[in-house]
């Protein structure tokens, strides 16, 4: 059988996840970023629609979907559940908007199951701060956790791997217990970013201990911090764990230009991430991959760059050197309006963004490193003793 290629999920539920023009995760992110990947060859190809009370019930607790759809239909209602002016505000429509992003994640988990397709990438997924009976952090329902869920209703062994600045605590708290579920999240420390958590110390549940890890990285740290620690620990716990699936999460928002976080990642290392992850799928999971989304709030120099680095490296095809101009052009008046421009001629990043590389940073650099040598012995050793 000829390989199909990878499904891209996206269709005209997607941009209907909408906080407001005043929020950060703002679906305007959408218009640059599937134009490039379009301009790459791709071809939306699976459209999100909601995921149903049962399938959600997976994952968050009934009273909570109750909560969603009540704020649904009267979107003033009073602050509860995690939902209300802040971070995660209600609005008309919340309930099947947020279920629908589940649901594109959840389709897409399924056809990798069937085999219909090795990988997937789901641009608007990766919502992975959803706790079971909460909204938290600009996330509804907490997408791959689901995914990860109906994965793990096939008796399959899941390898999640965290990549956005922010802790992954949803999907983390969710599969807290699960020892068929290895967690594997990089972000800023908690001690400087939202959620706060996400410690070496979090190590999971009773027969799960050792199956969730975390790299809590100081703030600006870099691609020269942030990617060598990743490759010390990411090949290191897939031998040990030996997943059966791969689900990703890429947030763009630890790249150098995003305005709400302090690490300082290029498009180069998140498409050499990208590539890692990719080829731990084929070397441990027959290749099945499902990729999201997740953060990223500048909107047109970073996101779409780093969703072209996933899509290209789920087509195992080389990064091309140039953006396409015409691309360039059609969002160079919105990306000004925004105080995100010039947009950007190139699809992998200079040197440390194009920044100038302080002490500071180098340090950070290195504190990132042996913080991964320590967490990996940490988790191995854990992993150890409970056999
Ligand atoms: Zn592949
Ligand atoms: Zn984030």
């Amino acid at each position: 059988m000829a390989d199909p290629g990878p499904l891209l999920v996206y269709g005209p539920r997607s941009t209907t996840y909408d906080f407001g023009p005043a929020h950060p995760l703002t679906p305007r992110r959408f218009g640059p970023g599937i134009s490039l990947l379009e301009a790459l060859g791709a071809v939306p190809n699976l459209a999100p629609e909601p995921a149903t009370d049962d399938e959600l019930e997976w994952v968050h607790e009934i009273g909570y979907l109750d909560a969603v759809k009540a704020f649904s239909v009267d979107p003033t209602a009073p602050s509860r559940a995690g939902i209300g002016p802040g971070d995660t505000p209600a609005f008309a429509g919340m309930h099947a908007a947020s279920a629908a992003v589940a649901g594109g994640s959840l389709r897409a988990m399924e056809a990798i199951l069937r085999g219909d397709v090795l990988h997937a990438f789901h641009p608007g997924g990766g919502l992975h701060h959803a706790m079971p009976a909460r909204a938290s952090g600009f996330c509804v329902y907490d997408d791959p956790a689901l995914a990860i869920a109906r994965a793990r209703r096939d008796g399959l062994r899941v390898l999640y791997v965290d990549l956005d600045v922010h802790h992954g605590d949803g999907v983390q708290a969710i599969h807290w217990s699960d020892p068929g579920v290895m967690t594997i999240s990089i972000h800023e420390t908690g001690r400087a970013l939202f959620p706060g958590t996400g410690f070496p110390d979090e190590l999971g549940g009773g027969e799960a201990i050792g199956t969730k890890v975390n790299l809590p990285l100081d703030p600006w740290t870099g691609e020269r911090g942030w990617l060598p620690a990743l490759e010390l620990v990411l090949p290191a716990l897939a031998e040990a764990f030996r997943p059966e699936v791969v689900v990703s999460q890429h947030g763009a928002d630890a790249h150098a230009f995003d305005p709400l976080a302090h690490l300082q990642v290029t498009t180069t290392a998140m498409g050499a991430a990208a590539r890692l992850v990719d080829s731990l799928a084929h070397r441990y999971a027959e290749g099945r991959w499902l990729s999201t989304g997740g953060g990223g709030y500048d909107v047109y120099r970073v996101v779409p760059r780093a969703w072209s680095q996933v899509w290209l490296a789920a087509n195992h095809a080389p990064v091309p050197a140039e953006t396409p101009t015409a691309w360039q052009e059609r969002w160079a008046e919105d990306a000004r309006r925004y105080g995100q421009s010039p947009m950007p001629a190139t699809f992998d990043d200079p040197p440390n963004a194009g920044l100038p590389y302080r002490a500071d940073d180098e340090a950070a650099d290195q504190r990132a490193i042996r913080i991964a040598e320590q967490v990996l012995e940490l988790v191995l050793r854990t992993l150890d003793t409970r056999k």
